[in-house]
């Protein structure tokens, strides 16, 4: 294949832009902020979970809560009822040591309903304060999450300036080449990944791998419109005074 060594000279400059393609490829596709926003969003659902899970056992105990206090009234009405009975003078001897008895029982067990009450207050208030504890750690997390967000898309922005800068100088050198340059420049390209490179001090700017002495000397009688490969990568040799030949 024949190529103007003016036109083999542009193809150094697409590499150029195809490098820096790749390059704010990859960094797209690596930004260490979207290892940072997974881990954050899994921080996020973890801690909305756990407030979920407090708000169920909060709900749990406000139920036994009002359980609690309407068995503590009921044996308090029914107390009531007794101690008036006692008082109206109305019953006999064996109804009212009858209702003394009772009267002692509804005490004991007011006594423990309300012991009972007590610890269920207390572990509202620990469940309550664990409650205000997630929703803290739930709002950290999830300004974490917005923050690493944020860092991504400026990054993102930013490369995406590059992006569009280099592909526009792409776009305005790819005329240069015949089709059938070009058409072997994408094809070594999209296998090894550099389409083209220079040949310095007798080596290729692609794999680095030095050429030997019959591969040089074939290279150096060879007419400077030639197009040639690196025997070992596929790489266009672009061939300048540096190239030591
Ligand atoms: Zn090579």
């Amino acid at each position: 294949m024949k190529a103007d060594p003016a036109v083999q000279r542009k193809l150094l400059e697409l590499a150029d832009v195809d490098a820096e393609l790749a390059r704010v490829d990859h960094r797209r596709r690596t930004l260490p902020e979207l290892a940072e926003i997974a881990e954050a969003e899994k921080s996020v659902q973890t801690r909305k979970d756990a407030k979920v899970a407090n708000e169920t056992t909060l709900g749990d105990l406000d139920r036994e809560v009002k359980r609690q206090e309407k068995e503590i009234d009921a044996v308090r009405a029914r107390e009531d009822r007794d101690r008036a009975l006692l008082a109206g003078g109305t019953v006999n001897a064996k109804q009212m040591t009858d209702l003394e008895h009772e009267l002692n029982t509804l005490e004991r067990r007011q006594a423990t309903l309300e012991d009972e009450l007590l610890e269920l207050m207390e572990r509202r208030e620990a469940v309550e304060l664990d409650g205000q504890h997630a929703a803290v750690e739930l709002a950290k997390a999830q300004e974490a999450l917005s923050d690493a967000a944020n860092r991504r898309d400026h990054a993102l922005a930013d490369l995406e300036t590059v992006w569009a800068r280099r592909t526009e100088e792409r776009a305005k050198l790819v005329p240069v080449f015949p089709e059938q340059l070009l058409a072997l420049y994408e094809r070594v390209r999209a296998q090894r990944g550099i389409g083209a490179s220079l040949l310095r001090a007798r080596r290729c700017g692609a794999c680095r791998i030095e050429l030997d002495r019959s591969a040089i000397s074939r290279i150096s009688g060879t007419a400077a419109d030639e197009v040639v490969t690196c025997d070992e990568c596929g790489a266009i040799m672009v061939r300048t005074a540096e190239s030591g030949l």
